[in-house]
């Protein structure tokens, strides 16, 4: 498993309200720091998102309410699947669903997806079994 960290482009408007973003400890948003302790933050809307640990950079899109409840939908369906799998780890894991979605490997993180795409990511984890003779390379 590569731990290696994928670059995204720092948030500096809202895609929401078009309002600054800031880089700011996650203590705004959860009453004390939280993980990574930091995040990017709209001065205007409740969107936001977190850092990797340690760095500056986001772990995708600037996220609202909705967008961060179906980001943790799919997590919910997903992580599972290489965390309590001995068979599968989670390298093959983003790349069978990848190749599901038709997209390449490295820019398949939930974080980067839009609504559409997690809705999609959704629909297709509903089937249980979706990975299952799945090629992930
Ligand atoms: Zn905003």
């Amino acid at each position: 498993m590569t731990n290696k960290i994928a670059p995204y482009p720092v948030p500096t408007i809202c895609d929401y309200c078009g309002s600054p973003v800031i880089f700011t400890s996650n203590a705004d948003i959860y009453g004390k720091e939280f993980g990574s302790g930091k995040c990017y933050k709209c001065t205007g809307c409740d969107c936001f998102v977190g850092v990797h640990d340690g760095t500056e950079i986001p772990l995708g899109r600037l996220a609202d309410k909705e967008l961060r409840g179906l980001k943790k939908k799919c997590h919910t369906l997903f992580d599972p699947i290489w965390k309590d799998n001995k068979y599968i780890n989670r390298e093959q894991a983003y790349g069978s669903l990848a190749n599901v979605i038709n997209i390449p490997a490295d820019k398949c993180h939930f974080g980067w997806f839009d609504k559409d795409m997690l809705l999609r990511c959704l629909k297709i984890m509903g089937d249980k079994k979706w990975y299952v003779g799945v090629n992930w390379k």
